[in-house]
């Protein structure tokens, strides 16, 4: 079968209209094997408005619903995916070129992040304060903000949704979800699953969740919309150097999830084989296209040859292939830019002084797939295309011998998304996690940079854009803060002692 077809079918069955998905002139691809698999009509400017005030009229009604109410939608959402997660897994293996198991995963991401917002439905708490006022009484409330405008990227092209969508719901927000050009079908899956929760749930108001599809204009309309609260946007670096300043011009608020150039050192003490393993699945898994792949390795003198040799054959030896009729470790870039990005990027580490192992392209599915061979590639030094993000499966390995002088260049990029040690050593682990090390907004200890879970805080310093998303205190940033003060007394004693007679 096609996959087009097969397409066809897993939408059928997730129960997705044909007509959002088909006659249309926005085509999208496989990137498995290049073929089209669907052909939308793509969102105008004029229905983003539309959408964005049945948003705004949701959430006037989505508001006063009690938080605890409002998490069994979420709860009901996750029975959903439960019940979905085998053809969302898949079709996210269709669009995105995903290993089942990654895509699988990804669905599980979703699971949890339900079940972690449903507990946070009944914890969405402010702090009582010490007044200086006597018979007062201070208090911080956290009330819903508004529509939440998502934008999302091609590569984790449902999981972000719902890391958003299911705070934001708790919390007392729509949602209006823009997802990437690339995989709009998952998008409208998961609205269709949702859907579902909301036909059990009853209550809730027409318009709470919405899905716009479309490119970076349909995007701007939410962008640039006064309506939209939040835009919360995941993407590019550049993407959000325009974003970010357009939505602080109308002083809204975002949480900016964009590139990383994540890195790993490699110390003398280093378990090698958990290292090889870690540094291998950090940065060949997904193809290279995670925000969190590891893009730069720095590798003790004292333990370079015991394991760059090792990684290199890994390289030369792990099976790229179709992810959906074998069981290839890396499966295909998201199509032919990435390619020549990737081709580029090898280039120019050459015209450094860099030693490229792998990285060519190889012959898997049809001419209009682009399957490469993760490439490792040795630099004399931090320069070049080693500074930048390329959205592909290209490690840098450098050598370092002395460890400050190592946290330096690590931190030496634009970017400050995740980062890892690998060392058996508690001084140099305390220095990497401490206010001197990593400047990341993720560090690990003897794991790789990619694979987060969802309990913790998801997000990234300086060129990373500084939101976060997903666990811990991530709620805050779907809310408005209160401050209140309350005089239960007879007097109205001024605060700092000020004396106001009159
Ligand atoms: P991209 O920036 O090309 O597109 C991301 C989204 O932004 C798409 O929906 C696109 O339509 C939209 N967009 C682009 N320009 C826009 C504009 N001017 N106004 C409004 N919307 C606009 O990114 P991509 O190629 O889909 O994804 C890869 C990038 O995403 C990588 O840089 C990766 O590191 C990053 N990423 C970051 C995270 C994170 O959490 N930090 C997660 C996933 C991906």
């Amino acid at each position: 079968m096609s996959l087009q077809a097969q397409a066809k079918q897993l939408l059928d069955d997730l129960g997705v209209d044909p007509d959002r998905y088909t006659g249309g002139a926005m085509s999208s691809f496989s990137p498995v094997t290049g073929e089209q698999i669907s052909a939308l009509t793509p969102d105008s400017v004029e229905t983003v408005a539309d959408t964005i005030a049945r948003a705004k009229a949701a959430f006037r009604v989505w508001r006063t619903i009690p938080a605890p109410k409002r998490g069994e939608l979420v709860r009901l959402m996750g029975e959903e995916l439960r019940a979905s997660k085998e053809a969302l897994g898949r079709l996210v293996s269709i669009e995105a070129g995903k290993s089942p198991s990654e895509g699988l995963g990804e669905v599980q991401e979703m699971i949890d992040i339900c079940d972690f917002a449903v507990g946070l439905s009944r914890q969405l708490y402010g702090l009582t304060i010490a007044t200086e006022r006597p018979g007062h009484r201070m208090m911080e409330t956290w009330h819903p903000l508004g529509v939440v405008g998502v934008i999302s990227a091609f590569n984790f092209p449902v999981a972000v949704w719902s890391w958003n969508a299911a705070l934001a719901f708790v919390c007392g927000n729509p949602v209006v979800w823009k997802p990437s050009e690339k995989t709009p079908l998952t998008a409208l899956a998961c609205q269709a699953i949702l859907e579902r929760a909301l036909a059990r749930f009853g209550a809730a108001p027409v318009g709470l969740s919405q899905v716009l599809i479309g490119g970076a204009d349909v995007g701007n309309a939410l962008v640039e919309s006064h309506d939209v609260a939040l835009v919360s946007a995941t993407g590019s670096t550049r993407m959000g150097r325009i974003v970010g300043p357009k939505v602080a011009a109308r002083f809204g608020r975002t949480i900016l999830e964009l590139g990383g150039n994540n890195a790993g050192i490699v110390c003398p003490s280093a378990d090698l084989d958990m290292a090889l393993r870690a540094v291998a699945f950090g940065a060949m898994g997904t193809a290279g296209q995670r925000c969190t792949t590891m893009r730069r390795l720095f590798v003790h003198d004292s333990v370079y040859d015991a394991l760059v040799p090792r990684l290199i054959k890994a390289y030369e030896s792990v099976s790229v292939g179709n992810p959906l009729e074998t069981q290839a470790l890396v499966g295909p870039l998201i199509d032919k830019q990435a390619f020549d990005a990737m081709q580029a990027s090898l280039e120019a580490a050459r015209a450094a002084g860099g030693t490229v192992h792998g990285g060519a392209r190889e012959a898997v599915a049809s001419n209009a797939a682009y399957y490469v061979r993760p490439a490792l590639v040795e630099m004399p030094a931090q320069t070049g295309p080693v500074l930048e993000e390329t959205f592909a499966p290209i490690l840098y390995v450098m050598r370092y011998s002395d460890f400050d002088a190592v946290i330096e260049d690590h931190n030496a990029v634009g970017a400050g998304l995740s980062s890892s040690i690998f060392t058996l050593d508690m001084r140099e682990m305390e220095t990497f996690l401490s206010a001197r090390g990593s400047d990341c907004g993720i560090a690990n200890v003897n794991i790789g940079t990619s694979g987060a879970e969802i309990g913790g805080a998801f997000g990234g310093e300086k060129e990373t854009g500084g939101g976060r998303e997903s666990g811990s205190d991530a709620w805050k940033g779907y809310m408005r803060r209160a401050t209140n003060t309350i005089n239960f007394s007879r007097e109205l004693p001024l605060a700092q002692g000020v004396v106001f007679d009159i």
